[in-house]
């Protein structure tokens, strides 16, 4: 998507050997214009995809999938890093590694936002290492649910989650697909 493309070049920061720093627009202040364009092209290029309902994890690909989840016409899930207090009801939850934070969360979802019907299409920001996904998939496999497929705005080609979900069957679409990082400069 050459829009995003373009913000990363003009506002993406490579952070060592493998982050891309986008707080300016996708992680910490938030160009919504940005995710309603993003949440369109989400749309259309799983709009035949029979999704029933988008799952996202919190917080940063909440943004991009309430446009998506909107041009849709379906519900959007928030899935949780955590169990908080006033979830007073039964959960699925999973472990998952986080990649920027070097720590493990527990992954919750309660089951009452989901049913064996559903056909989920997970957004994501991020595709690096595919944990956070693969998490997100096996709570919709407890739940007998099925995947639509993985939309993520960035996937960073040369890590392994790409490969990893392609291998299982699950479609992903990235909408921003990073080559590599050369001398702190993108490369699509
Ligand atoms: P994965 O689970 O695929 O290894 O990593 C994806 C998650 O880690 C995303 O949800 C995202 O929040 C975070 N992440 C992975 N790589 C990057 C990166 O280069 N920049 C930022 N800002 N977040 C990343």
């Amino acid at each position: 998507m050459k829009l995003l493309e373009d913000k990363i070049l003009q506002e993406g920061n490579v952070l060592g050997e493998d982050i891309l720093k986008v707080d300016g627009f996708i992680n910490h202040q938030v160009d919504i214009s940005l995710m309603e364009e993003i949440g369109r092209d989400m749309a259309e290029h799983f709009k035949d995809a029979g999704v029933t309902k988008v799952f996202t994890i919190e917080s940063s690909g909440i943004a991009p999938s309430v446009f998506t989840a909107k041009e849709l016409g379906v519900p959007l899930v928030i899935l949780k890093k955590q169990n908080p207090k006033t979830l007073r009801t039964e959960v699925w939850q999973t472990e998952v590694v986080s990649y920027t934070k070097n720590t493990s969360y527990q992954l919750t979802l309660a089951k009452n936002y989901i049913s064996d019907s559903d056909h989920i299409l997970i957004i994501d920001d991020f595709l690096a290492n595919g944990e956070a996904a693969t998490g997100a998939i096996r709570l919709i496999r407890k739940a007998h649910a099925t995947v639509a497929g993985l939309g993520v705005l960035i996937e960073k080609a040369f890590q392994p989650g790409h490969e990893k979900l392609e291998s299982q069957g699950i479609h992903v679409y990235a909408q921003a697909s990073i080559k590599a990082f050369e001398n702190g400069k993108v490369v699509f």
